[in-house]
């Protein structure tokens, strides 16, 4: 694949994302509720699990029913703090990548799921393609998306407040990289390439900011948690997630041992790397693949 037609990256390198919209910027809100939708949705049990988009790895521990976590996330210093947040240890691989040239094997997982990342996806058919492909037969994807046809940007929308459409298929940007869908959209994208839909809920209903000032969280999130069912029926909060599954059986395929067989090179797909301790080699293109403090570096072949 060239990379001149790979699409743009929203990039989070250096960002301090965690601390400002997380830890201090009043999401507590939102994070609850999506632990909740979570605990929904998630396999009991798993062997490995693609987390893409893992950022700092707030949600990697809600995974815990999987034996083995890829963190796959473009910025280096997102996976940096995902580190020193869960350890360094067999059950977590580190991956710095973009999303459109994924470097594994076809078929390799189990389960993925991509929270909060297509927000930023200017091809995202492109984007869920991908992750189609290393999602083994029967394999889960668990995948939340903003949902351009909410009560808030419909209300604008018939006010006049607005000018798009959120009734319209296509994603809307609202402000760059920052892009909302609407939910049929989704669903036909992951139907044409072989999703199942098993469950859609809904989340973050009450995201409000007075709503959020004057009503108590806990009871914010008990009622959130309660219309996530209604997502069965009908989508019109900011926040959708979507539990899909590959069609056929039961994912049986070997899951190697070692990480390194994971691996596929991103610039000409081939198969297997060859470990050489700082780096995996391309036997194929030559390209070599930087492995630097436990984080896996497929964005850029290191320069000759
Ligand atoms: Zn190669």
């Amino acid at each position: 694949m060239d990379k001149q037609t790979t699409p743009p990256i929203c990039n989070y390198e250096d960002s301090d994302y965690q601390t400002s919209f997380w830890d201090k910027g009043g999401r507590e809100y939102e994070d609850r509720t999506e632990a909740i939708a979570l605990k929904r949705l998630l396999p009991k049990k798993g062997r490995l699990l693609l987390e893409l988009g893992a950022g700092a790895g707030r949600n990697t521990p809600r995974y815990r029913g999987f034996e083995r976590i890829v963190l796959l996330d473009y910025s280096r210093t997102q996976l940096e703090q995902a580190q020193q947040r869960l350890g360094k240890s067999d059950k977590y691989i580190y991956v710095a990548a973009d999303i459109y040239r994924l470097p594994f094997v076809n078929g390799l997982f189990d389960a993925a799921t991509m929270i909060r990342a297509l927000h930023h996806m200017a091809d995202a058919p492109k984007a869920l393609e991908q992750v189609r492909k290393v999602l083994g037969s029967g394999g889960i994807f668990i995948l939340e998306f903003a949902n351009k046809l909410n009560l808030k940007a419909i209300l604008r929308f018939l006010l006049g407040r607005q000018k798009w459409s959120p009734f319209t298929l296509g994603p809307v940007e609202f402000v760059k990289l920052n892009f909302d869908f609407h939910p049929r959209a989704i669903r036909n994208w992951l139907k044409e390439l072989g999703f199942e839909i098993e469950r859609t809920l809904t989340l973050s209903h009450f995201r409000v900011g007075f709503l959020k000032r004057i009503v108590p969280t806990s009871i914010l999130v008990f009622l959130d948690s309660l219309f996530q069912w209604t997502g069965q029926l009908w989508q019109l909060s900011p926040s959708v997630f979507v539990k899909a599954k590959v069609e056929g059986g039961k994912h049986k395929a070997e899951i190697p041992d070692s990480p390194l067989l994971f691996f596929k090179c991103p610039q000409c797909r081939y198969s297997p790397l060859v470990d050489r301790k700082a780096h995996l080699e391309c036997s194929s293109c030559q390209k070599k693949w930087e492995v630097k403090d436990g984080i896996y570096d497929f964005r850029e072949p290191i320069r000759n």
